[in-house]
Order: structure tokens, then C-alpha cells, then sequence
């Protein structure tokens, strides 16, 4: 069935166990982020036979599918007051930056009788979530009193929002940061989390002081690291592969006629003149796929443009002839990747050697 994601299950875990090893190399431990495959149970059970120690995903529905007793599970976003007995019920560990939610969360906590961790989320310029520094020691006191309620540890975002990159000097202000809090209220931080796929780079030559966790989403996936947008060494960046089916090939002209309008999503199309050209339709659309952000395995095919449910390509420079049914295949980005595995009309297929 079609469209189909197919799921190289060695692939990934070889990649986990590539960046697992060069993570350890530097005494740093790896939070593998499950958010982009719906903290998917093949895929969670890779992590936990690499040995990994916390997974984190952004949704509780996602965490709670996790059944694994060995991974500390973490929620990675900022939870809602709505969610906050959910949270402590599910989540080991969540990131918090808001004195009102973790309050929230100790009286939840009392409740269940159960002690629930939290880690701090420091803003260090790239301007999503996150505690100014200097307002980092009051919040720590007043968390600090909370009976239910285990401060592990401080943490980044970079590349979120600001497109701001860990370098070293990022990393030695978030560890003094640590070291000041560490001294003035004498506790020792489990965690010093870093950031993520954007920080892999830092691995090879970078200095990371007293960070000792990064959280590790697409590289694991798509053996990419996300500063610079650079394949990993050692890594797959084919371990998902979305197949498409062809439901009309036609020779049409490359520009629309008539009166122009918007699109479906209100865009205006911007289209060049090539003439007459032989394009292929794929049941395939933006509900599935982020159609910018994926690659066509035949590099002679340029995709036009997408609707909902339709995905437009140019295949007159194929040297393969093209059929109705023939099947064309993409390797993915983290967008394309995150909504393929969040569609319900995207079937998945494990592939695994064993
Ligand atoms: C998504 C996310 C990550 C993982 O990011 P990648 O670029 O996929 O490695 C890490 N931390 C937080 C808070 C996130 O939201």
C-alpha cells in the first residue's frame, strides 16, 4: 500500500550506536529525541538495545507509548498546566522554566505520592524557551524548597528559533552558570544538557566543559548534524525512504493559463517557462510530506510544487520511462520525515536483517 515509508531499522541503529560512541568519547551521555517518528516502538526499541540511557520527545502520547522500564523517559517541552499530572504520571524527567508549572507539578507529585525531576532550561540567545541566567539563582531557590519535586539539572536550546549555534563560548557560560549555581546552593547537577543535532559538530574538536548530555533527534535519524546542515561521518542518511505511486503521466505546459490567482494555500506560484514537459502525479501531498524538504532518489526528477493530496514532478529528464503505478522514491528531511510518520495515510514498512 502507497504511499509507504520504508524503515531501515540497522541503519538507525547504527547510526545511534555511532553517535553513542563518539558522545562517550567526551563523557557525554545521549538523550535520544523521538518526536520526528511518534516515539514509533521499533524504533524506541533500537534505542534501548544501543543502550541509551533517556529518551525525550516533545508529546506526552508519544512518551507514553514508551513501555521500556530501562529509558528515563523526558519530556522535552514545556509541559501545560493541563497536562501536569499526566506528566508527572508519565514523564521521569521534564524541562521546565516556569516556577507556576513546577509548583504545579510538586502538588501533583505530593499527590501520587512520587518524587518527579525536573531540569531547568537556561535562554542563551536563541530565544525559544528559557530563564534569563541572571534570573537562574532565584528560580533555583524557590525550586530548591519543593518537597516533591528533584532539581538534575540545567540545560539549552540552540538552533530553535533564533538560528543561533552552540559554539565553545556558548558552552562556558552555561557551564560557569552551572558551577555558580552548583557552589552557591552546594548540590551537584546530574545533567548539563547542551543542546542538540546542532551541537554534533562540537563532538570532534569542540571543548564542552561541564555539559554532559546532549539530545539528539535527526542525527540519529537522518545522520545529519544541523549547525551547518552537514552529513555525519560514519552515518546513514537513507534509513527512511518514502515511496509514492504515479496516478497520471501527461506532457502539459509548464505554464498554468488563464487568470492567476492563489493556489490552495494561498500562495501566488512563481513558474518558470521550460514548454511543454512530461509530468507525473504522485497520490502524494502536503498532509503526508513537507514537499520542499525531500529529495528524489532519481536525480532527474524535479518536483514542481504539491496540494493536499497531490504531488507534482517533472520527469522529462528521467531516463527511465515512467508507467502509471510506478513507484518514485525520496529520501527525506526532518520535516518531510516528522509528517510522514505523523500521517495516518503514510504506510510503514520495518525493514531489518536478522
Ligand atoms: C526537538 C528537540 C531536540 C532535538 O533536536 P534535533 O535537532 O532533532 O536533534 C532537542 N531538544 C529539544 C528541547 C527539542 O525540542
Amino acid at each position: 500500500m502507497y504511499p509507504k515509508i520504508t524503515i531501515d531499522l540497522d541503519k538507525i541503529k547504527h547510526n545511534i550506536e555511532t553517535i553513542k560512541r563518539r558522545c562517550e568519547e567526551r563523557d557525554i551521555s545521549l538523550m535520544g529525541i523521538t518526536k520526528s517518528f511518534c516515539a514509533d516502538r521499533n524504533i524506541v526499541k533500537c534505542l534501548e538495545e544501543v543502550g541509551v540511557e533517556y529518551v525525550g520527545d516533545s508529546r506526552l502520547e508519544n512518551l507514553e507509548k514508551i513501555e521500556s522500564k530501562k529509558l528515563k523517559k523526558v519530556l522535552i517541552r514545556l509541559p501545560m498546566m493541563s497536562e501536569a499530572k499526566r506528566a508527572v504520571e508519565i514523564a521521569d524527567i521534564t524541562f521546565n522554566t516556569e516556577y507556576e508549572t513546577i509548583q504545579k507539578l510538586n502538588e501533583e507529585a505530593e499527590k501520587l505520592q512520587k518524587v518527579h525531576s525536573v531540569l531547568l532550561l537556561v535562554e542563551m540567545g536563541d530565544l525559544r524557551e528559557g530563564t534569563a541566567p541572571e534570573n537562574m539563582e532565584e528560580l533555583l531557590e524557590k525550586v530548591l524548597k519543593l518537597k516533591n519535586i528533584e532539581l538534575i539539572g540545567i540545560g539549552a536550546n540552540f538552533s530553535c528559533y533564533g538560528g543561533i549555534i552552540p559554539d565553545e563560548e556558548k558552552f562556558l557560560e552555561l557551564s560557569e552558570l552551572a558551577k555558580r549555581l552548583e557552589e552557591k546552593f552546594k548540590i551537584e547537577f546530574q545533567m548539563i544538557s547542551g543542546g542538540n543535532s546542532s551541537s554534533l559538530y562540537l563532538l570532534k574538536k569542540g571543548e564542552f566543559f561541564k555539559i554532559n548530555n546532549l539530545r539528539i533527534g535527526e542525527g540519529i535519524v537522518l545522520g545529519r548534524e544541523t549547525a551547518f546542515g552537514t552529513k555525519i561521518s560514519g552515518c546513514y542518511q537513507d534509513a527512511f525512504i518514502l515511496e509514492g505511486e504515479i496516478i497520471e503521466i501527461k506532457e502539459k505546459q509548464s505554464i498554468p493559463r488563464g487568470k492567476l490567482g492563489v493556489n490552495a494555500f494561498g500562495e501566488r506560484p512563481r513558474i518558470e517557462d521550460l514548454g511543454v514537459r512530461k509530468r507525473a502525479i504522485l497520490a502524494l501531498g502536503r498532509q503526508d510530506v513537507e514537499y520542499t524538504d525531500m529529495i528524489p532518489q532519481d536525480k532527474t526528477i524535479r518536483i514542481l510544487g504539491a496540494s493536499s493530496d497531490h504531488l507534482i514532478l517533472d520527469i522529462t529528464d528521467s531516463e527511465k520511462k515512467y508507467e502509471l503505478g510506478d513507484k518514485v522514491s525520496f529520501i527525506l528531511g526532518y520535516g518531510s520525515l516528522t509528517r510522514a510518520m505523523s500521517s495516518n495515510y503514510v504506510y510503514k514498512d520495518f525493514k531489518e536483517e536478522k
